[in-house]
């Protein structure tokens, strides 16, 4: 067996049953490293360079506690936690790009009654009568 082949197996052995790397932890190693890159660039100001570092540091640790933890329970219902407050923020930025880019071709406007997304052609013109497929309201749109 080489020596990757072992240091492979030793990780494995010692990884086994520890809670591992999960979105939370990745996000905390990215913040921690984005704190500390501020840290080198606010190194003029030291008082603000220490505390980047120290939050960054701290930050690191967390992440580490995380992943090497046995408490699997308690570190899945974090995650899941995290996720569902990354979740709809990032849905509505990527629905917010999609809009962006599509911003020639279609008009979006929201139903008046349950605020759902819609679309029309910008082709389309004069009054338009819209039947919302969420809520199932009839309501009258001038493009
Ligand atoms: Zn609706």
């Amino acid at each position: 067996m080489s020596f990757l082949n072992k240091l492979r197996a030793g990780i494995f052995r010692f990884m086994q049953g520890r809670h591992g790397p999960d979105q939370l932890a990745l996000a905390m190693l990215w913040t921690s490293l984005g704190l500390n890159l501020l840290a080198v660039l606010f190194s003029a100001v030291s008082w603000l360079s220490t505390l980047l570092s120290v939050l960054g540091f701290v930050l690191l640790v967390l992440c580490f506690y995380r992943i090497l933890s046995r408490n699997d329970a308690a570190r899945g219902a974090e995650n899941r936690k995290y996720l569902s407050w990354v979740y709809p923020m990032r849905t509505r930025l990527k629905q917010a790009r999609v809009r962006f880019e599509n911003r020639k071709t279609y008009t979006y406007f929201s139903c008046p009654g349950c605020k759902c997304r819609m679309r029309l052609p910008k082709s389309v013109h004069g009054v338009v009568r819209v039947t919302c497929k969420s809520c199932g309201r009839v309501f009258e749109k001038k493009l």
